[in-house]
């Protein structure tokens, strides 16, 4: 476990990528990814990575790959 806030430990479920958690729905994950992380100045496009937490934010895919997908977690400057 590397301590960052969407890393992934022991017992995580690969398959889903969610070790159970709440997730965001495939519809708000994009909503939030267009309005918020796409246009932002902390987005890097390359690494399809937000540049402030250092975890990955996409348009879609699992909570395992990223951040948005994950309904706990939240953008580390407020933006959503
Ligand atoms: S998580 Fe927040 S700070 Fe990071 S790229 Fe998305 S909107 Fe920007």
């Amino acid at each position: 476990m590397s301590g960052s806030c969407c890393a992934t430990g022991p017992g995580q479920d690969f398959a889903s990528g969610t070790n159970g958690m709440p997730t965001r729905s495939d519809a708000e994950v994009a909503a939030i990814f267009a309005t918020h992380c796409q246009p932002c100045e902390h987005y890097d496009p390359a690494a399809q990575t937000c540049t402030v937490c250092g975890c990955r934010v996409r348009q879609s895919g699992a909570a395992l790959l990223n951040k948005i997908k994950m309904a706990t977690e939240h953008c580390p400057v407020g933006k959503w």
